[in-house]
């Protein structure tokens, strides 16, 4: 949809963790007024929507994406239906109706369980502070075709993670360096590098607020199915543990890191 320039300068000076929101509401409501130019009327009648009743746009939860399914060349793994998944099953677990049987006095739209996916390690939507945090990725294999030493992965990597010894016949990956991007793979004309693991590098408990804190990492590659029954699982711990609906990486701390982990590996999701 189109916007006019001052409609267009107002939102962006709304502050980014809810500007997606905002902007969708706005489209929502030059629709509803059947316009097919975004206005500062719409904003206007938003904006004041906003102030007086706040409470009513808060939903419990967010779940947000980067740009990568509008045909971003550079996402690691092209999953479009997570998203709606993770709508669909965020939605499920009435967290707004559990924050206000926990929140002494209003909802905010701060108080909101966050998920958030990007579709490759550059993270353009901020999974890192983020409740629960989902990174594509893909992992480089090396598989037995002949490698012709053109030097097109070692170029593609930004992590200096590749390695082409003279001696060896393949190329090494240092997997303490790599993000799990899948670029050399796209890069390597021969196949000697080819697409291993995909799915989604996790991370939980990220913050910005008086406290920031980055979202800690569990361990591995998680395939869609896994990413959903891991949320779903945060939610039940996150649930059972917060106090006043504190935000999941103060539980984190609280309760202790480690006792997720556990509650994790009852529920078989991690080793
Ligand atoms: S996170 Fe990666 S895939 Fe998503 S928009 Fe940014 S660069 Fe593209
Ligand atoms: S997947 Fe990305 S970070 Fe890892 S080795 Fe390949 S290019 Fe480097
Ligand atoms: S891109 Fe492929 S063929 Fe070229 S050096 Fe790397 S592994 Fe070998």
């Amino acid at each position: 949809m189109k916007w006019s320039h001052d409609a267009e300068a107002a939102v962006a000076k709304v502050p980014f963790f809810v500007r997606k929101r905002v902007k969708q509401r706005v489209e929502e409501e030059a629709v509803r007024c059947g316009a097919s130019t975004v206005t500062m009327g719409h904003v206007e009648t938003c904006r004041n929507r906003f102030l007086n009743k706040m409470e009513d746009e808060v939903k419990g939860y967010r779940v947000e994406a980067c740009f990568g399914s509008s045909g971003c060349p550079n996402r690691a793994v092209a999953d479009d239906e997570l998203l709606q998944q993770l709508e669909t099953l965020a939605a499920s677990k009435r967290l707004r109706e559990f924050l206000v049987s926990r929140i002494d006095g209003k909802l905010k739209l701060h108080h909101e369980f966050q998920i958030v996916l990007a579709d490759c390690p550059n993270a353009c939507s901020r999974p890192q502070i983020a409740d629960i945090g989902l990174i594509g990725a893909c992992m480089p294999a090396v598989t037995d075709i002949a490698c012709s030493r053109c030097g097109a992965c070692v170029d593609a990597c930004r992590e200096s993670a590749i390695a082409l010894d003279e001696a060896a016949e393949h190329p090494e990956i240092d997997v303490t360096k790599c993000l799990s991007c899948g670029k050399c793979c796209a890069a390597c004309p021969t196949g000697t590098l080819a697409r291993g693991a995909q799915g989604y590098r996790v991370q939980v408990g990220g913050k910005l607020g008086r406290h920031p804190q980055l979202g800690r990492e569990l361990p591995g590659i998680f395939s869609r199915e896994d990413v959903l029954r891991l949320t779903d699982s945060a939610i039940d711990f996150y649930t059972s543990e917060t106090i006043q609906g504190e935000r999941f990486g103060e539980v984190l701390n609280t309760a202790g890191y480690e006792k997720f982990r556990n509650f994790l590996k009852n529920r078989g999701l991690l080793i």
